[in-house]
């Protein structure tokens, strides 16, 4: 079938109103679950072959939040579509207003390919519940993911309702986009966000942009540095970095950042041993691009611990890194690897200006025992969302909005906020005829005084 074959199929499909019913939305979440876990040992495979991910690793944060969200969605899904009523103006008596929760129509899911299967089977599952068809994009850089992720679809769906379309993205989506979609989901870099709102400018399709950023992580000279240690050295290495939300860098009070560096070296040797190398829970970098990329960090400050790399196996030990300056690709970009920079800081103040040398990141993490210092932070700086004296978690509580704000991104999905970013809500408003208020029709005279 051609993309546009696909599309046209999917349009009349949904025309014909077969994807509204709770029924078919809810038979259709199942049958997706029981197809991931008919392929879970593929995935996992799959996973391992793009990325060496650790299977324990893999099934916590691409295969085990999908089935959390999925049940989630079932047990409220009945709940979340009912019309809402609400109460009209008595100006407008005798009336009742009702919102409809309806479905958009055509979705467009494009994925990058660090959680490569989570990240586009994440918004599929909202884009089901809220009653639309899709068409899913995943990233060409993981393509043994790619392979099993058309399997899963292809084994749970007809064409008609989710299919997969594969390319380079520069290639397959500018086409894909010719088409008008009624909501296009994308995860992935900032640059080719700004390249996704171009293309649906025209069609002034709407947009949700899950984007990437310097997410900084403060600890404070009141923090628990032992935990704080292992909870960053944790969300750094989780998949060696390659994380929208992982902690990018570490701003650390003066009087704690020598410390804190020690705990966080010991952190390192207790998960990964004394060569992270030989460690079977520690990923390499994606691509020989990403390593040079990352591996050109290490060049720009002062190794504290780590900063061992072998190009054939795109391994890079993680990394803490002092000296380093905000005026340095490492300061200014994503760093998306394992590469922690350590800048101590002497104020709340001084952080908070820090942090507005890249703003709007997608997360941000303080670690801290003072209330005061955590709301600070929490007030002062524009972030998508984040945690106190934990990392990444927030991403897995279903109840959170996740998304990004300003350069970070736009729009939020997870749990029933991901049914609400798939939904129109239609507002009607239904008037009795067994009276008619005259006062709104002309001639107006001189109405105006009784109002
Ligand atoms: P990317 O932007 O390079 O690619 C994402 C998708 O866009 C892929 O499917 C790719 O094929 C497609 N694409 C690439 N170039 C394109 C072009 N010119 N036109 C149209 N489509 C194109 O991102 P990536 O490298 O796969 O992912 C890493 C980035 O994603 C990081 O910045 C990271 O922070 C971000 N990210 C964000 C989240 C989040 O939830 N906010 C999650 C994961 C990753």
């Amino acid at each position: 079938m051609t993309i546009h074959d696909i599309y046209q199929a999917q349009r009349s499909y949904f025309a014909s109103g077969a994807t509204r019913p709770l029924s078919f939305r809810k038979t259709q979440l199942k049958e997706l679950r029981k197809a991931i876990k008919r392929h879970e040992n593929e995935i996992l495979a799959a996973l391992h072959a793009d990325m060496r991910k650790a299977p324990v690793e893999a099934y916590g944060s691409e295969i085990g939040l999908l089935y959390e969200e999925i049940d989630h969605t079932l047990a409220h899904l009945r709940q979340w579509m009912k019309p809402v009523p609400v109460s009209s103006p008595l100006m407008h008596y005798p009336s009742g207003s009702v919102i409809y929760r309806e479905p958009k129509g055509l979705t467009l899911l494009i994925g990058p390919w660090n959680y490569p299967f989570q990240l586009l089977i994440n918004p599929l599952i909202g884009a089901i519940a809220a009653g639309n068809c899709a068409i899913l994009k995943p990233s060409e850089l993981a393509p043994a993911t790619e392979a099993v992720i058309r399997k899963v679809i292809a084994d749970a769906f007809k064409p008609e309702l989710v299919a997969v379309v594969t390319g380079e993205g520069h290639v397959v989506i500018p086409g894909l986009m010719q088409h008008r979609f009624d909501h296009i989901f994308f995860t992935g870099s900032i640059p080719v966000g700004k390249k996704i709102l171009e293309m649906a400018a025209p069609h002034l399709s709407p947009v949700t942009l899950e984007l990437g950023g310097k997410s900084p992580c403060i600890v404070d000279e009141r923090a628990d540095l032992k935990t704080a240690a292992k909870r960053i050295i944790w969300g750094k290495c989780w998949n060696a970095g390659q994380t929208c939300i992982a902690p990018d860098y570490v701003l650390a009070h003066e009087k704690v950042a020598d410390r804190l560096m020690e705990h966080m070296k010991s952190a390192i040797h207790q998960f990964f041993g004394e060569n992270p190398a030989n460690s079977p829970d520690y990923p390499r970098m994606i691509n020989e691009k990403r390593f040079d990329q990352v591996a050109s960090y290490l060049q720009q400050g002062k190794v504290f611990t780590g900063g061992q790399t072998e190009r054939s196996d795109k391994y890079i030990a993680p990394t803490i890194l002092t000296d380093v300056s905000f005026e340095s690709p490492v300061m200014k970009e994503e760093i998306f690897g394992p590469v922690l920079p350590v800048i101590p800081y002497k104020t709340t103040a001084e952080a908070i200006g820090m942090i507005a040398q890249n703003p709007y990141p997608l997360a941000l993490y303080v670690f801290s025992s003072s209330r005061r210092t955590e709301q600070a932070f929490i007030e002062k700086v524009a972030f998508g969302g984040g945690c106190i004296n934990n990392t990444l978690v927030h991403f897995a509580n279903i109840e959170l909005p996740f998304g990004g704000v300003g350069y970070s991104g736009m729009g939020r999905y997870h749990g029933r906020n991901s049914f609400n970013e798939f939904t129109h809500e239609k507002g009607v408003l239904k008037t009795a005829t067994w009276l008619d208020v005259p006062m709104k029709y002309p001639p107006f005279n001189n109405k105006l005084k009784l109002l």
